[in-house]
């Protein structure tokens, strides 16, 4: 069976696998990314597709996850803070001509919200939001198998969905982002600003995540859930305004935040409803994300099947 090379590239790792028609992972590969040189690292992408072959057979062509917007119509990467070596590069471009293989790209979170609607969390159903919850809060759209990347490629971005418009300014110049009530960073903020009233609780003196947080709100700590309380609500507060403009099936939860487990889920599934119609709320299913750090690489993969197919990524310019 046809095989395709997935690549996620993060700020600081490269992870590369080779995935079956199926979706299944045969080869794997994580290593540092080369920061010095675009040139160099471009090289690296490459040769990652010609290891990941040596070790697991031949690929029809490459799909590549990276941190930043892809812009539809150039197939350029733009606004990647955490890989700005290659920001205004067509990444595809450049590593298909080293490889000698068709090669695409896509945004890393709409990567994974594709792999999670094909074979994870999202599978069987027609229309898929992927929330992912770490520091940041990702986010990406899938209909109908395919993702909704949106005129441009900016489309599913949930964590600028403001939610206090009095809150704290966010790194893409907005305030209140969803991304800043409920990234790792608002977890611990509020945290820290409950403890300072002077509030009995185990999490005093302790290095505070959301886990131990989590941890705490299960053991019954109040102040632990005020804060679990108060990031659920502003997730349900992004996510009912995404089921209210597109009425989806089904909304994925995934993240290092997320494996605190259904304490969490519950509670953002709650919230939710309470600010959605019956109906829409009705319709959705929400489900953890299934496949893990594996999302990324069977995404990408995912990419360059279906961009070999005619049904995915940008247009020649
Ligand atoms: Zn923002």
């Amino acid at each position: 069976m046809t095989a395709w090379v997935g690549l996620d590239v993060g700020g600081t790792y490269l992870k590369g696998a080779l995935v079956s028609e199926a979706g299944e992972v045969r080869g794997r590969l994580h290593e540092r990314i080369v920061r010095d040189d675009p040139g160099r690292l471009l090289d690296q992408l490459a040769a990652a597709v010609a290891t990941l072959e040596a070790d697991g057979g031949p690929s029809a062509g490459a799909g590549i996850g990276l941190p930043g917007i892809v812009e539809r119509l150039t197939a350029r990467l733009h606004a990647a803070p955490n890989l700005s070596l290659l920001d205004g590069m067509r990444v595809g471009e450049e590593v298909g001509r080293r490889c000698g293989r068709m090669a695409v790209i896509e945004n890393d979170a709409n990567a994974a919200a594709l792999a999670e609607a094909w074979r994870g969390g999202g599978r069987g159903a027609r229309s898929v939001l992927f929330v992912t919850l770490g520091t940041g809060i990702g986010g990406g759209l899938v209909f109908d198998g395919r993702v909704w990347g949106g005129v441009s490629g900016y489309a599913g971005e949930i964590g600028h969905i403001q939610v206090d418009p009095c809150g704290e300014p966010c790194g893409c110049g907005s305030r209140g982002c969803l991304e800043t009530v409920a990234g790792i960073a608002g977890w611990v903020r509020r945290a820290y600003a409950l403890l300072e009233t002077g509030a009995a609780s185990p999490l005093r003196g302790r290095e505070l995540d959301p886990a131990v947080i989590v941890e705490a709100a299960v053991a019954g700590d109040p102040l632990a859930r005020e804060v679990v309380d108060g990031a659920a609500a502003a997730l349900g507060v992004g996510i009912a305004a995404a089921l209210q403009l597109l009425n989806l099936d089904r909304v994925v939860i995934g993240g290092g935040v997320a494996q605190a487990g259904s304490f969490l889920l519950e509670r953002i599934v709650e919230q939710t409803r309470r600010r959605s119609f019956p109906h829409v709320f009705a319709d959705c299913a929400f489900a953890p994300a299934t496949l893990g750090n594996d999302a990324g690489v069977i995404g990408a993969a995912r990419v360059a099947m279906l961009a070999n197919a005619g049904g995915h990524g940008p247009k020649p310019a």
